[in-house]
């Protein structure tokens, strides 16, 4: 599929083009905060920025998120009415979406949706309503390691279309069937054009100094890394906040409660965090991860260590460096990985 360009003073046209069947959202300033928020007109489209302080995983995994509604009728076969949620009524596009966050949902499709048995139909029905037009980073922040962990600032992987900012004009390649129509009405890209972008894309890269090795982690035994005495001290200053589990693009746990009023209730599913105590706590009152060591390494070990084993190899970190800037103590994924892997 041939690469295509979108000048800038033609961004109203291809939102409104956009907009006629889909909701548009994109990254938008509020006050001096970088949020997702529907997109209204191409002059709120921010250009410069390192990333969103929260990851656009609430599109498809909202902090609360209604499964069900259930309801005591005597009368119904069962004694009960359920009634499932609806669908997601109209289609939508996430408009500058980073690459390492579009990576992430990928990671996220392997664990949410991993075969037919295991098919999160809440999940799978916004992934496929929703089109992904990423925007490279042409000026990657100090603490995103993305090269590092099989990804990169114009990577295309999970994304529909990928944009590179070439100034008054962006370089638009389509990646998906469903990207390629959505850029059908724009003009070719010259080969210049296209160089230009792959230049950008070197410089990107190449601005990335800091980063994690993973390649002893890879073939290493579960046992011996879970066994290492560097979790003695890693923990140490961790609040178990869970700062870093709530920004972070590939972090999935939730919890599943029944709020009931009367006769009548809903099932809900809210976000979770392996760095609570509450988490794996038992019945029994027995708790598996009973102090800050075994979960600050859960953490770790998961998105390192389990994920890539499960799946491929694929690891469970995008290299975003939210963790790393959010982290009220500075305890930096890059520093802990490191030492798992040395
Ligand atoms: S953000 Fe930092 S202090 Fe909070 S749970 Fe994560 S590692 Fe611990
Ligand atoms: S672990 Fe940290 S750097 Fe890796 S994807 Fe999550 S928030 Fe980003």
């Amino acid at each position: 599929m041939a690469d295509k360009i979108l000048a800038k003073d033609k961004l109203a046209e291809f939102i409104a083009a956009l907009q006629k069947d889909k909701d548009v959202f994109a990254p938008k300033l509020d006050n001096d905060r970088l949020v997702w928020a529907p997109l209204e007109k191409a002059d709120d489209i921010v250009w410069e920025f390192s990333n969103t302080e929260m990851s656009p995983k609430d599109f498809f995994f909202p902090q609360t998120e209604c499964m069900m509604h259930f309801k005591n009728d005597p009368k119904a076969e069962d004694g009960m009415i359920m009634q499932a949620e609806p669908e997601l009524a109209k289609e939508r596009a996430l408009l500058n979406i980073r690459p390492c966050d579009a990576k992430a949902f990928g990671v996220l499709d392997m664990i949410f949706c991993q075969d037919e048995m295991t098919n999160d139909v809440y999940w799978r029905d916004k992934r496929e309503k929703t089109l992904l037009i990423g925007l490279a980073c042409n000026d990657p922040c100090p603490t995103c390691f993305c090269t590092t962990v099989g990804c990169g600032p114009h990577n295309e992987a999970g994304l529909d279309v990928l944009l590179v900012d070439l100034g008054d004009k962006l370089l638009a390649r389509p990646i998906s069937d469903k990207g390629a129509k959505a850029l059908s009405a724009l003009p070719e890209a010259a080969a210049d054009d296209a160089a230009k972008a792959a230049e950008l894309k070197k410089a990107a890269e190449d601005s990335i100094t800091q980063g994690v090795g993973t390649d002893k982690i890879s073939g290493a035994e579960v046992l011996d890394l879970f066994n290492l005495p560097m979790w003695d001290r890693v923990h140490e200053s961790c609040l178990n906040c869970g700062t870093c589990t709530f920004c972070c693009p590939t972090c999935h746990c939730f919890d599943i409660q029944d709020e009931v009023q009367g006769e009548a209730g809903r099932r809900v599913r809210n976000w979770d965090y392996c760095m609570s105590w509450l988490f794996t706590v038992h019945g029994t009152g027995h708790n598996p991860r009973h102090g800050k060591k075994e979960r600050v390494r859960q953490r770790f070990m998961h998105k390192f260590k389990y994920i890539p084993l499960k799946r491929g190899g694929e690891i469970g970190c995008v290299g975003c460096g939210r963790c790393v800037q959010l982290c009220p103590v500075n305890i930096d994924v890059r520093e802990v990985v490191n030492s798992m892997n040395a």
